[in-house]
């Protein structure tokens, strides 16, 4: 029954609903399972080989040493509800009004740059101006990487909260290097130094305490801090990252926002990943393509060109593109034309199939019928005994009523070992959960190999509604 296949699902470390339809990597875990054959060829793999048809490499090859040159960091704002990132990202572009020319007036396209002297250099820095995690990871699982460093906003008077820990994870997931903006200063009651102690607890060590993470006390209302905040964005890019692009081949990017404008159709904001985009060039971008007739900056200004990091809104285009994706510049009209059409054509069959494989989902139920699970079971490991066992009597005083069991199988303080792993495998997939801890190399090779589960939580309330939903069968989708 649907309840039995949710469960195996959740053995197989994905949340999902009986009704809900699944992607395409749960459908081949699903397969595994059950011995059924199932192909995938992701969408990225397959957009890849439509545009190698064209003689197009999106994002690889950007030509030698010689032809590259440094361009700005591209930031995205994150952080818990209220504390502070759209008055920050109001701020930073605010520290830069005198910078532009004067009567230049903000236009919200979804990105800006402000520049800043930093080491005795004029130095630019794209901010993406939609704050919170939720664009940063619609556009990651398109497979577009749109960020190159986060800044994590945690108000100074109210401290780490969850949506804090689950921006940091998406970070983090992403490989993308923090810094912290700490925020709200000038409040009564701010303890900026309490948040550089819990955040020590998720890995963020300060550079005061030892670590590698700027730490910057701002207050976005009075407009505090922020040349350091952005000092020390620049700091972390020189020290971590290796931003360089080709600027002189023909640009690629992506698309970043996009409506459709009463007056002039289909307008996009892109991000210029690199090459230069220029006025007159033929562009697709998602499934929509055109010739770039005019572009606009983030001050309403026209310009006539567009280098590595640098946003601008974009018309001409014959569709309103999605966020996140990418576009090319080619060779003429034609080809522009082709790749659109091709996409276009190809998102019609892939939905066609989706369709089609929901009927093979409905006839795995009936396999699935004889009840294979009816029980799930855990093994708990912590970084402190107190939260290891918060945590299973959490768990336990779940109620799910008769249909299904929890059962601790294990429970300890440490990372998550062999031991876990093979425990795990040998009563039937048992399902790991790690709380603040992370496995040790070789348990997480098993893992993988063995298809263990293994769910990593920072906070106890999200293991408990995750392991709830899942127990009811009412799980949202995960990204
Ligand atoms: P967001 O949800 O993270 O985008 O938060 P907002 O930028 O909307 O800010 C939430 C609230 O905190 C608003 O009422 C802001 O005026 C206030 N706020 C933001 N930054 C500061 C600050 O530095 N100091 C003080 N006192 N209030 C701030």
């Amino acid at each position: 029954n649907p309840a039995s296949l949710v469960q195996i699902m959740l053995h197989l470390g994905e949340m999902v609903t009986a009704t809900q339809s699944v992607n395409e990597e749960t459908l081949q875990l699903l397969g595994a399972e059950l011995d059924y054959d199932i192909q995938v060829v992701s969408p990225e793999e397959e957009d890849r080989e439509l545009l190698e048809a064209f003689d197009i490499e999106f994002g690889e090859d950007e030509g030698d040493e010689a032809d590259l040159a440094a361009r700005p960091p591209v930031v995205t704002v994150m952080g818990h509800v209220d504390h502070g990132k759209t008055k920050l990202l109001d701020a930073i572009r605010k520290t830069n009004v005198v910078a532009r020319e004067a009567g230049g007036i903000t236009q919200h396209i979804g990105a800006y740059q402000v520049s800043t002297t930093h080491e005795g250099e004029e130095r630019k820095v794209t901010f993406i101006d939609t704050p919170g995690h939720e664009a940063f990871t619609a556009m990651r699982a398109r497979g577009a990487k749109s960020t190159d460093i986060a800044v994590l906003v945690v108000a100074a008077d109210d401290g780490v909260k969850p949506q804090t820990i689950e921006a940091l994870n998406h970070a983090q997931a992403a490989e993308v290097p923090v810094v912290v903006a700490v925020n709200k200063v000038d409040k009564e009651g701010a303890d900026p130094n309490k948040v550089r102690a819990q955040l020590t607890e998720y890995g963020l060590v300060a550079e005061e305490y030892g670590g590698s993470t700027l730490f910057v006390d701002i207050s976005a209302k009075n407009g505090t801090g922020i040349e350091n905040l952005l000092e020390a964005i620049l700091l972390t890019a020189d020290a971590e990252l290796d931003l360089r692009a080709n600027p002189s081949m023909g640009a690629q990017g992506i698309a970043i926002e996009a409506h459709l404008d009463k007056g002039r159709g289909p307008v996009a904001t892109v991000l210029v990943q690199r090459g230069t985009l220029r006025v007159g060039d033929s562009i697709v971008c998602g499934e929509a393509f055109g010739r770039v007739r005019a572009m606009l900056d983030d001050t309403g200004e026209a310009v006539e060109e567009a280098t590595p990091s640098y946003p601008v809104r974009v018309m001409g285009l014959t569709a309103v593109p999605g966020a996140g994706d990418n576009f090319i510049v080619v060779t003429d009209d034609r080809m522009a034309r082709q790749i659109a059409e091709q996409r276009a054509a190809r998102k019609r069959s892939a939905d066609m199939a989706k369709s089609s494989r929901r009927r093979t989902l409905e006839e795995l139920f009936s396999d699935l019928e004889k009840g294979r699970v009816d029980e799930l079971k855990l093994i708990i490991k912590g970084d402190v005994s107190g939260s290891v066992e918060a945590l299973e009597d959490a768990l336990l005083k779940i109620d799910v009523g008769d249909e299904v069991r929890l059962r601790v199988l294990h429970r300890a303080v440490g990372a998550i070992t062999e031991y876990d792993v093979n425990l795990a495998v040998a009563d039937d997939n048992a399902v790991i959960i790690g709380f603040n801890v992370r496995p040790e190399p070789r348990a997480r090779d098993l893992a993988e190999r063995e298809g263990v589960d293994i769910r990593y939580y920072s906070v106890i309330y999200q293991a408990i509604e995750e392991i709830e939903a899942a127990l009811k069968g009412m799980l949202k989708p995960e990204f």
